[in-house]
């Protein structure tokens, strides 16, 4: 980077945001998602006059939070232009994942570079002990004296907004309408959004990851428990199409195969009887003779074990007829798959991509990704929301 005018002279953390209107905040976003560009180029993409953006681009110079770099000659005509750039790295914020068992923090910039990652257990899930956990990541991650600009943190099952306040009611934590993101922005002393997991990586990827420019994408989440474990969400237009707690099971518990493993609630063959871990667990047991952890269903799979071998192999089918499933009828043609038992995807493509087939005509068109399991990436996914909610002006 060449920035000539730093941001020394730019005032810093919440205000510099103070000092950017409202109008100028589409500008910021754009250089945030798409990288430096020239005063045209931004115009261009925002169709705005060029003395318009010229305006709006003053006060963000000002702030610090954008700066001009040198001299560049235009590609196409060869006139010289002044790209523009964010200034990311002075601007941080905090994102936090929750889980049943602990929460996963991350630091990012204004880029969604993680910069720091901290993790604590949970001894129990009351929302006093949660946000007190939070607020311990949040003085392990801010421990340089830098105070991030805002918090994200993100949760399964269902987030109501209600009045700008997110009010929480979650039965697998037991929860009935706790204020969460009040008790949060009070405990960190910042901004902060509380969003759907599962949303909020998807959005992590619709920004910097994999679904970069792509408007209609989908991901699917493997967790580990049969009952709660299967996530999805579904971005038509660039915005994620709203789901119920409710729209959520009926995916999880979709039948796959009439014949197949019974699920929990009694299901035969539906998507989490196949593809949570502990699906994976419990059919490599039946031919074991013993409960193996998910890992070691993996790794014994892999030293040519037949049971685990076809546990595995099972699961990746299902998992490819899922991932058909969804790219057929949500008309996506980039689908993300993520979560606690994703490697059955790595450990087993042939038969991913057989079950694909089994519904799909073809593998053309469908470009699949499938992102290495790491709870750090659902924590950037919230850091991802509070930076989205900052650009939009609504933290
Ligand atoms: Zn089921």
């Amino acid at each position: 980077m060449s920035a000539v005018n730093g941001p020394a002279g730019g005032r810093s953390g919440g205000d510099a945001w103070a000092s950017v209107p409202r109008a100028a905040r589409p500008i910021l976003r754009e250089l945030v998602i798409h990288g430096p560009q020239s005063r045209t180029a931004l115009a261009k993409r925002l169709v705005l006059s060029t003395g318009s953006l010229t305006r709006l681009t003053k006060p963000l110079v000002e702030s610090g939070l954008v700066v001009e770099r040198e001299v560049e000659h235009d590609p196409t005509h060869g006139r010289p232009t002044r790209p523009l750039e964010i200034v990311a790295d002075t601007h941080h914020f905090l994102g936090v994942k929750l889980t049943s068992g602990a929460l996963y923090g991350v630091r990012t910039d204004l880029r969604g570079e993680v910069v720091g990652r901290e993790s604590v257990p949970l001894p129990d899930l009351s929302p006093d002990t949660v946000v007190e956990g939070a607020g311990w990541l949040a003085d392990r991650l801010t421990g340089d004296g830098r105070r991030p600009v805002a918090a994200g943190v993100t949760l399964g099952g269902e987030v109501h907004g209600a009045m700008g306040d997110e009010i929480i009611d979650s039965g697998a934590l037991g929860w009935r309408s706790v204020p969460l993101r009040r008790l949060l922005a009070e405990r960190l002393g910042m901004p902060c959004v509380v969003k759907h997991d599962v949303t909020a990586l998807a959005a992590a990827h619709q920004w910097f990851g994999d679904a970069r420019e792509e408007p209609n994408f989908a991901v699917i989440a493997l967790g580990n428990g049969i009952g709660d474990g299967i996530g999805y969400a579904l971005f038509v237009h660039g915005s994620a199409v709203r789901s119920t707690e409710a729209d959520l099971a009926e995916f999880a518990h979709q039948t796959l195969d009439a014949g197949g493993p019974m699920c929990p609630e009694g299901h035969r063959g539906c998507v989490a009887a196949y593809v949570a871990a502990d699906s994976v667990r419990i059919a490599a047991a039946q031919g074991l003779g013993r409960l193996p952890g998910f890992a070691e269903v993996l790794r014994l799979a892999r030293a040519g074990d037949p049971v685990c071998a076809e546990a595995v192999s099972e699961a990746a089918r299902a998992l490819g007829v899922v991932i058909a499933n969804v790219a057929n009828s949500g008309l996506v043609k980039t689908v993300i798959v993520a979560g606690a038992s994703v490697d059955i995807a790595r450990a087993a493509r042939d038969d991913l991509e057989r079950g694909i087939l089994a519904r799909r005509r073809s593998l053309g068109g469908l470009r699949l990704s499938v992102r290495p399991h790491d709870f750090g990436d659902w924590a950037r996914g919230a850091a991802v929301e509070a930076i989205k909610a900052q650009l939009a002006g609504a933290a």
